[in-house]
């Protein structure tokens, strides 16, 4: 009787040593390193693409870019022919907002995963979300973080920091004294965001208060209004693009202080209602996968109602065209005199969606008279350089993050190939776009007014 106990608790023992030193699955399924070649290689700093290029990664890092017979790659790498195809960096949507809903009320935020999918779907791989509730979005931004579900990569501001009477009530922390200031910027800073976010019914008092404050934590001030005056309050970067005539002073200015500009020309459009004379966006595959049907159903009824029944809607939007036209005069000049812009597109908006969204702003950039590949910098490097980390991500270059897209065609030449999207590599992994188009069967399936 004492041996056969013995003898179990030796098993057991054993057993549990077993486990304990048995490589994990993870070890024992570790990826190969990866090279990817014969390609038309977009780095993301705005120089000429490099022609049949290489480029080796290994874990979630990039080793190498280069000429394949100048590389080293591993004996063990797996090797993929690219041929025909581009590789770019994974695209950044500098400012969105993740809860799902067009309008503050209808936020949907159990339906994360269906808006994460879609932004990885369309290849996008960092947002920053300028605006949300707080614990929703820091747990967001840790479970994707630490792995546990899939989605880009999450800065956050938290809530839209506002006047006593805020707009969004849901997303916003109401100030009614500058006194508030202090002991709430602490505890952003404790909960960890990553930057400020400043609403349009701020006092410059207290825009001025909140960015002293923000500087004694070691946090940058993002304000939602473009007003040229709070450019000497000691903030770090305009959440919106100029839509009125700036002058040659004020982007000195900016210049000297190094505010930065996220450029959302995609939610203007939205704004004047130009995206919706023409429908045929909604068939792409980058909305068309990844969007529920009923949803498209409202947003086709909501325009018929609100716009195309109007029979001046087409010259009411022809005027307000020139509010499209000034931001993106505005951003021209800016992108020439040296202010670092940064891609962003405030979806969710109606006409504005999480992922397609990004690639109608490069659109937008390029008809505001960048290149394509300087658009294209402004949703990479530059999205980084907005948010400092840029020596994580943003280019392809040895020691980044291996977050980048494989696209079919030369988006150097047109922009609207960057949406021939064949491959998302996300931290070193290929990402099955299969599993992330919209599933009925997985969605909660939240809807207003149903
Ligand atoms: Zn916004």
């Amino acid at each position: 009787m004492k041996e056969g106990f013995t003898g179990r608790l030796l098993t057991a023992v054993l057993f549990i040593l077993l486990i304990l030193f048995l490589p994990s699955p993870s070890n024992t399924q570790q990826q190969k390193p990866l090279c990817f070649n014969h390609a038309v290689i977009i780095d993301g700093n705005g120089g000429a693409p490099l022609e049949d290029g290489s480029i080796v990664i290994s874990g979630d890092r990039i080793e190498a870019v280069g000429y394949l017979d100048q590389l080293k790659v591993p004996s063990d790498a797996r090797m993929i022919n690219l041929k025909g195809k581009t590789v770019m960096p994974g695209l950044a949507d500098m400012h969105v907002h993740l809860c799902g809903g067009w309008d503050g009320m209808s936020t949907d935020m159990l339906g994360y995963q269906r808006y994460l999918n879609s932004l990885l779907y369309s290849g996008v791989t960092t947002v920053l979300d300028l605006g949300n509730n707080l614990e929703y979005i820091l747990q967001l931004r840790q479970e994707v973080g630490e792995g546990r579900i899939p989605g880009p990569r999450i800065y956050c501001a938290g809530p839209l920091i506002n006047g006593a009477d805020p707009s969004w009530p849901s997303i916003s922390y109401a100030l009614s004294s500058v006194h508030q200031i202090p002991k709430m910027v602490a505890r952003l800073k404790r909960v960890g965001v990553d930057v400020v976010k400043a609403y349009s019914g701020l006092s410059n008092q207290m825009v001025y208060a909140l960015a002293s404050a923000a500087d004694r934590e070691g946090l940058r001030v993002f304000v939602h209004q473009s007003s040229k005056e709070l450019a000497d309050l000691g903030i770090t970067a305009y959440a919106h693009m100029f839509d009125e005539d700036i002058s040659e002073d004020f982007m000195r200015l900016m210049k000297a202080k190094g505010i930065r500009c996220i450029t959302t020309l995609a939610v203007t459009e939205s704004g004047i209602g130009r995206r919706f004379v023409d429908l045929s966006f909604l068939d792409d595959p980058l909305v068309e996968h990844t969007t529920p049907p009923w949803f498209l159903k409202d947003l086709k009824s909501w325009v018929s109602r609100t716009i195309n029944t109007n029979s001046n809607s087409h010259s009411i939007y022809a005027q307000r065209e020139q509010v499209l036209k000034r931001a993106q005069r505005n951003t021209k000049k800016m992108f020439d005199s040296g202010i670092v812009l940064a891609a962003g597109t405030d979806a969710p908006h109606p006409g504005v969606f999480l992922g397609e969204g990004i690639h109608r702003e490069l659109g937008l950039l390029v008809e505001a008279g960048l290149t394509p590949l300087q658009a294209i910098t402004l949703a990479t490097k530059n999205a980084a350089v907005l948010i400092e980390d840029e020596k994580e991500w943003g280019t392809l270059s040895s020691g980044r993050l291996a977050n980048f897209l494989v696209v079919d065609g030369r988006p150097d030449k047109d922009i609207r190939q960057t949406r021939n999207i064949e491959m998302v590599i996300l931290e070193g992994k290929i990402l099955n776009r299969d599993k992330l188009k919209f599933d009925e069967k997985k969605d909660p399936g939240f809807r207003v007014n149903k």
